[in-house]
């Protein structure tokens, strides 16, 4: 199996899995030849080119590998995504989406923007914005449309608040949210179950129906991603 054998994760279209010599790899067909984002594989099948995605590196990727059911970013998906930091899942969600699709992914640490914005230099269907994720009213020019998904990891105690505000933007009705939940950027002292139980009723409370509540503690510790629908 010198070359490897590729098929899809799933049924999950534009996510595939790959059996190869080195070893077995979730992985994506790169939307930017050539290029690696953070130091992952490239692969090259059959004329086509696909980089490994790395569940200890991408939340996104554990909630794959951990039972995600179904994947809602998908080809021609438009996603916001709250928390790019240097754009290591974004590149991944720009894999998928392909050049149908569109990312808007905000990022508002300075440094990594600066980052986000070079990496992302050739990817046309990601739109990088350096902005808060609690004050949607400042970048919402940018966002022209209502997207499918609210992809956010932003890793901070208001993020449930900040995931409805901006759903209530920019989020189409019956719209996709997936949300990784870090229990100790919310509290070091309540309990996992208390802190995971309080932001996934704080969703159910705010307009969100739950579909998946994922365990994905195997590849980051203490994280739960809430997997919602929007009414
Ligand atoms: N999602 C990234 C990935 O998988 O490649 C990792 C994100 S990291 C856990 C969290 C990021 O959210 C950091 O880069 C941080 O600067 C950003 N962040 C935190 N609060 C934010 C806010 N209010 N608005 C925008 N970005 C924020």
């Amino acid at each position: 199996m010198a070359k490897g054998q590729i098929t899809n994760y799933k049924d999950y279209p534009s996510v595939y899995w790959l059996e190869h010599e080195a070893g077995d790899f979730l992985v994506t067909e790169n939307y930017d030849k050539g290029i690696k984002v953070y130091g992952e594989r490239i692969f090259n099948l059959k004329g086509e080119e696909y980089r490994s995605w790395t569940p200890a590196r991408s939340k996104l990727a554990s909630s794959l590998l951990s039972g995600l059911e179904p994947m809602p970013i998908k080809p021609g998906s438009s996603v916001l995504y709250l928390g790019a930091s240097t754009g290591t899942t974004v590149s991944h969600v720009s894999d998928i989406v392909g050049s149908e699709g569109i990312v808007y992914a905000v990022e508002f640490a300075p440094r990594m923007a600066r980052e986000l914005v070079r990496i992302m230099e050739n990817r046309e269907n990601v739109i990088s914005i350096c902005a808060d994720a609690r004050y949607p009213e400042n970048y919402a020019s940018l966002i022209p449309e209502k997207v499918d998904i609210i992809y956010a990891d932003v890793a901070q105690p208001n993020q449930a608040q900040l995931v409805k505000r901006n759903a209530d933007y920019f989020l189409k009705g019956k719209g996709s949210c997936l949300m990784a939940i870090k229990a100790r950027s919310i509290s070091q002292s309540d309990s996992l179950a208390k802190i995971f139980e309080e932001q996934i009723n704080y969703m159910v409370e705010n307009g969100f129906e739950l579909i998946q509540r994922l365990d994905i503690s195997s590849f980051h510790k203490e994280h739960v991603v809430f997997h919602g629908l929007f009414s």
